[in-house]
Formats: structure tokens, sequence, C-alpha cells
């Protein structure tokens, strides 16, 4: 399963956030060495909301809201505005891109599959994902890019691909940023060359002499439907002359490609055998997206903690084995009790007894009349009116706020 990876507790959330520095972080982001909080398979199980995330950087850092790490923070709860909106329509182009649908390829070959398309930013990215689980923004958009634009694969394909390996999967996130980089959520289409790769990445993401080893003029009339030209036998710009360290994470490289990782079984997932009748006077429900202390109880009373991993809700989408065992250590840390769907739970406990859990869109469709979700409180005050570019959004999000601490004291 490759390296071990962020531990699925609280005390790493914390002690990760203690090591933000957001003033190295704005001046290196999109380098794949560069100081990045890596807090996402925190956020995106609910561990910390985005919320905590901020009132916690506030507490050791004075940030305008315009930082570039708040910012970032913004295009978290942007995704899931539009997903608010939009529903299940996330998961079909938002508009059309550069070229019809029916243009694109609608299955990942194994070339890509395997991590030997021969372009090594790309080759690097899969191999880095299929290790770690995880992967920089700036190679998550170098992947994207390269599928869609130079392989003319449906970006759905790509994207349903993508989120069953990553251990910070998020159908908002995900699959909107597909659609950005593909230009069906975004006004043109995300491009990149071996030149903007050898700007930001060590020496072994360097792909001269490859198929991405173009002009941006070029790589234009690729993705609106030319036929690509072969690449160029030899770069023509310079190589910077002293690479950075290589990330720790990246394994080798393998000529003839890697297995891809096999899926989770949902089926082999921890669960209470007995259908145990709880005599709790509230119980509380934490789930994959919602590893965090429940809310206050409305009359007080004290909740009986318990864990579901819904297979209705997480069958939405395949489970990396990594991943699936990140969620079910965390709640086996927190809940004695673990519970495999909604319905199961909600008859194992007595009529009447308030069920409660933090609300969250993947899986409201799914929590039953018995189960009452709770909104978290946001960071960002809600935007009722939909925005189709993330620029509208903030600007209407962050309207008259100047700092973090007028953000926080907004919502
Ligand atoms: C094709 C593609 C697929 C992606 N899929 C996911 C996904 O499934 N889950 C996911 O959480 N992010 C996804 N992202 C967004 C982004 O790449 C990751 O959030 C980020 O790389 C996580 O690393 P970090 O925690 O070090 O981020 P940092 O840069 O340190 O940012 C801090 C937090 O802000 C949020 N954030 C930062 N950048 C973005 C962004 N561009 N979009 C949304 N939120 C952001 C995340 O919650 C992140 O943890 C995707 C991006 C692309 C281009």
């Amino acid at each position: 399963m490759g390296s071990l990876g962020p531990a699925p507790t609280l005390e790493a959330c914390l002690e990760r956030i203690e090591r933000v520095d957001p003033q190295a972080y704005a001046r290196t982001r999109n380098h794949l060495l560069g100081a990045v909080t890596g807090l996402s398979p925190w956020i995106t199980h609910g561990m910390v909301t985005l919320r905590e995330v901020a009132a916690l950087l506030h507490r050791r850092h004075r940030l305008e809201v315009q930082h570039k790490l708040v910012f970032e923070l913004g295009w978290r709860a942007y995704f899931r505005h539009v997903w608010a909106h939009r529903k299940g329509g996330i998961r079909a182009s938002l508009h059309p891109g550069p070229l019809p649908d029916s243009a694109y390829a609608s299955r990942l070959p194994p070339d890509i599959r395997e991590a030997r398309c021969g372009v090594p930013a790309v080759d690097q990215a899969i191999r880095t994902l299929y290790s770690t689980g995880l992967l920089h923004n700036h190679a998550r958009m170098w992947l994207a890019s390269y599928v869609v634009h130079l392989r003319r694969i449906h970006w759905r394909a790509g994207a349903d691909w993508m989120i069953g390996h990553l251990l910070d999967g998020d159908l908002a996130s995900n699959h909107l940023s597909w659609q950005w980089v593909a230009g069906t959520a975004s006004r043109k289409p995300y491009l990149f060359n071996a030149e903007n790769v050898a700007r930001y990445a060590p020496r072994e993401w360097w792909s001269p002499a490859s198929a991405i080893d173009r002009s941006y003029a070029e790589l234009e009339t690729i993705a609106r439907g030319a036929a690509p030209t072969a690449p160029p036998a030899s770069p023509p710009y310079a190589q910077p002359a002293a690479p950075p360290a290589s990330l720790p994470a990246a394994p080798a490289a393998r000529p003839g490609g890697i297995d891809e990782p096999a899926p989770a079984s949902l089926e082999s997932t921890p669960a209470t055998t007995l259908p145990l009748v709880l005599e709790a006077e509230a119980v509380w429900v934490l789930h994959p997206w919602a590893l965090r202390a429940p809310a206050p109880h409305p009359q007080g009373k004290t909740w009986t903690v318990v864990g579901c991993l819904p297979h209705e809700a997480m069958g939405q989408h395949a489970w990396s084995a990594r991943r699936l065992a990140w969620v079910s250590e965390a709640l086996r840390n927190q809940a004695r009790h673990l519970y495999r769907s909604f319905d199961d739970l909600a008859d194992a406990v007595q009529p009447g007894r308030m069920i409660g859990t933090w609300a969250e869109p993947h899986l409201s469709p799914f929590l039953g009349a018995r189960i009452t979700g709770f909104e978290e409180r946001p960071l960002f005050a809600p935007v009722a009116r939909r925005c189709d570019s993330f620029s509208r959004w903030w600007t209407v999000a962050t309207t008259n706020i100047r700092t973090l601490e007028e953000l926080l004291d907004s919502t």
C-alpha cells in the first residue's frame, strides 16, 4: 500500500496545522516541494472543518482574507457551493468544453492506468497517486490536463478513476476540478507544457522531448481538435541549472508500468454484528465525512457516539484500501459500535430517541427520516445565488471583509 501517510487522528491534524507557515505557503504553493499544508485528508473526512482550520490559523497568524491560503480554502467552499446548487448535475459537463463530449473517449487506457504513458511528469504523478493516495494540486492539474486534452479522454473517466485512488477524494473538489481543467466549468481549457513542469517539479518529473514538450499555441490547437504533431527531439527551453531535491514519496519509475491497485471491498468493513439495541437517550453518528465531535444536543442530553460506514453512500464511487483503512481506524478510535448502513443503525436505536449527525452532501440522500442532520457553522457566509465562476463567488462571499478575523466573525 506504499507509505503510511498521515495518521487518522485529531492530534496529527492539529500538529499539522501548528506547522503551517502561511508566508512560505504563499511563496511556494505551486511548487511540488512547496510548503503546502497537507491538510486535505482531515478536512475531507470532516475531522476538522474549514472554519476550525481558519480559527486555529488565526490564533498564530494575522492573515488578510485575500491571503493565498484563505483563498485556497475558499476553493473548497466554492466547489461545495456549486454542488449545493447543481446537485448530481456536477457529474456531467456543466457547459460545453472546447470539443463536444462525444469527441472524447469514455475509458482510461491501460498505459495511463499502469503509469507507462511515457511522459515522466504524468507517470510520476500516477505512481505517486497509487503509492500515497495524495498528489500536489499542480500534479493533479497536469495529470488531468494530459488525460483530457492530449489523450482526448472524457474528464468524467479521469475523475471517476482518480477519486477511487485518493485519500482525500471529495466529489465536489475532484469532479469540478476535472471540469475546470477540461473547460466544462471554466472559460478555457487548462494547459501545461514541459517547461512548466521543469519550473515547478523535481528533475525526475521533467519531460523534455515528450508529448507535452510543445508551445501553448500548439497545445491550444490540439485541445480544440487538431491532431498532435510529433514532439521535438530536444527541449527548446533552458533547463534549470540546479534541480531541487526529490519528493520523498515519488517511487522509482518502472518501464513496464505498475499494477493499478484494486479498489477496496466495502464488505470488508468492520461492523457490529448483533442487532444491538442501544439504550442511549440520544445517539450521535460519526461517518466518513464527519469524524469529529458532536454538535451540542438541542435539549442538553448526552450523546452516545456510534460510527457508521454507510455502504449506500460510500458506494457512489470506488474507495482505495488505504482510504477505507484510514476511515475505519478513525471510526474505531472514537466509537465502540459500528454500522454498515443508516437503516441498520436506525433499527438499533429505540423509537423516539434522537439520532443526530453532521449534515454532509455525500450522504444526505441516504440519511432517512430518523436521522437529523446538523449543519456545521461555515467559514464563508452562504451565497444564495448560484455563481458560475470562483471569482464571482469570492467577491460576493468576501464583500467588505478585510481580515481572516472579520471573516470568522461574519458567520
Ligand atoms: C484534478 C483535481 C482533482 C482534485 N481532487 C480533490 C479531491 O478529491 N479532494 C480535495 O480535497 N481536493 C482536491 N483537489 C484540490 C487540491 O488539489 C487539493 O485540495 C490539495 O492538493 C490538497 O493538498 P493540501 O491539503 O496540501 O492543500 P493546500 O494547498 O495546503 O490547501 C489547504 C486546503 O485548502 C483546500 N484546497 C486547496 N486548494 C484547493 C483546490 N484547488 N480546490 C479545492 N480545495 C482546495 C483543501 O481543503 C486543502 O486541504 C483537486 C484538484 C485537482 C486539480
